[in-house]
C-alpha cells in the first residue's frame, strides 16, 4: 500500500503546479543527487529571435531568409518559428515581395532541415525551378558535403563565441550565408539554479546548441563550466545521462523538447516543462506548470519533507 504521506505529498504538488505521476515517484526523487538541465525552452525562453543576417559574397539577405523560411516550415523547432517571423517581418516591412514555396521537408533532429524548394518566377529571367535548400548548425551542413571558405568560416565562428546560435544556409550545394540568433535566459534561472546548489545538488547544462554559447548561459545562470556538455546530438542526451549514472550520480533530467523525451526516460527522475511537447511530458514522471526550473528545487524539497515525515 502507499504511505498516505506520499498522497499527501502528490497532492501538496498538484496545488504547487507541479504533476507527479504517481507517489512512489516522491521515493526517488530524494536520491537525486544531479540535475542535468537542457538550455533551450528549459534554462531560457526557448523563444529565439533572429537578431542578424549575413550573406556571403554579395547574395541578397532577404533572399537567403526566404528561402531559410521555406526550408523551415516544416519544422516546429524554436529556430524555425524564428525564420519564419523574421521573414514575415520582411513581407510586412516591403523588403521582400515574393516567396519560394517547399516542395519536399526533412528534418534532422539536433542538425537541422532540408528542402527542395520551388523559387518565385521572378527571381530568375529563366523558367523557375526547384532548388535544394539546407539550413541547419554548420557542422550539419558540412555533414551534407557542404564547404565553407576560410573566411566564412570564421565570420560564424566570431558569432558563436559572441553567444549567439547560428544556423547556416546553403542553395545547391553552395554555402550563401547564416543568420544569428538570440535567446533569453528565463528570469528565474539563477535563482533556481543557485537553490539547487544550496541543496546540495550538482546542476549540469545539457545542449546541442555550440560551446560558446552554451558557457555564456551556464555563466549568467552560475553552472560551471566543467559542468557543461555542449553539441549535444539528440542521442547524445541519453548518453550523457548514462555516463553520469555510471560514475555514481543520481540524476534528474529536467527537459521540454522531443529530442529530451529519451533522456527524461532513462534519467532516474524526468521532469518535463509544462510548456514542453506531448512527447517530453509522456517520459516524465515530474511535469511543471510554471515552466521554471525553479519547481525542480520546490519537487525535490517537497520530496525530502514528504519522506522525512512518513520515516
Ligand atoms: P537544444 O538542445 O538547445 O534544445 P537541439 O538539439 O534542438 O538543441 O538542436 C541543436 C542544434 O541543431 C541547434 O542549435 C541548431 O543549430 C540545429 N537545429 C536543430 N533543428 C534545427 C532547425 N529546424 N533548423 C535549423 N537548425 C536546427
Ligand atoms: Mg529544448
Amino acid at each position: 500500500a502507499t504511505p498516505i504521506g506520499l498522497l499527501v505529498g502528490t497532492g501538496r504538488g498538484a496545488q504547487l503546479g507541479i504533476l507527479i505521476r504517481g507517489p512512489e515517484v516522491l521515493e526517488d526523487t530524494r536520491t537525486v543527487n544531479t540535475v542535468l538541465l537542457d538550455k533551450t525552452g528549459t534554462i531560457t525562453e526557448g523563444k529565439l529571435s533572429v537578431s542578424s543576417v549575413t550573406a556571403f559574397g554579395g547574395a541578397s539577405k532577404a533572399k537567403l531568409v526566404a528561402l531559410a523560411a521555406a526550408a523551415e516550415q516544416g519544422s516546429e523547432h524554436p529556430i524555425a518559428t524564428a525564420i519564419v517571423a523574421h521573414s514575415q517581418s520582411l513581407r510586412a516591412s516591403g523588403e521582400l515581395e515574393d516567396f519560394p514555396t517547399p516542395q519536399t521537408f526533412e528534418s534532422s533532429a539536433g542538425g537541422g532541415v532540408k528542402s527542395r524548394v520551388l523559387t518565385p518566377a521572378r527571381w530568375h529571367s529563366s523558367a523557375p525551378d526547384g532548388v535544394d535548400v539546407l539550413v541547419g548548425r554548420p557542422l550539419f551542413l558540412m555533414q551534407q558535403g557542404i564547404i565553407f571558405g576560410k573566411d566564412q568560416l570564421e565570420s560564424f565562428t566570431q558569432a558563436q563565441q559572441h553567444g549567439e546560435t547560428v544556423v547556416a544556409i546553403a542553395v545547391s550545394g553552395k554555402a550563401l550565408g547564416y543568420v544569428s540568433l538570440q535567446d533569453t535566459i528565463k528570469s528565474s534561472s539563477a535563482a533556481a539554479i543557485a537553490e539547487l546548489k544550496g541543496m546540495g545538488l550538482r546542476p549540469v547544462l545539457l545542449t546541442g546548441d555550440n560551446r560558446a554559447v552554451a558557457e555564456k548561459v551556464a555563466a549568467e545562470v552560475g553552472i560551471s563550466p566543467e559542468d557543461v556538455f555542449a553539441d549535444v546530438l539528440p542521442e547524445g542526451k541519453v548518453e550523457a545521462v548514462k555516463k553520469l549514472q555510471s560514475q555514481g550520480s543520481v540524476v534528474a533530467m529536467v527537459g521540454d523538447g522531443v529530442n529530451d523525451a529519451p533522456a527524461l526516460a532513462k534519467a532516474d527522475l524526468g521532469i518535463a516543462m509544462g510548456s514542453g511537447t506531448d512527447v517530453a511530458i509522456e517520459a516524465a514522471d515530474i511535469t511543471l506548470m510554471g515552466n521554471s526550473v525553479g519547481q525542480v528545487g520546490q519537487s525535490i524539497a517537497l520530496s525530502r519533507k514528504t519522506l522525512s515525515t512518513i520515516k
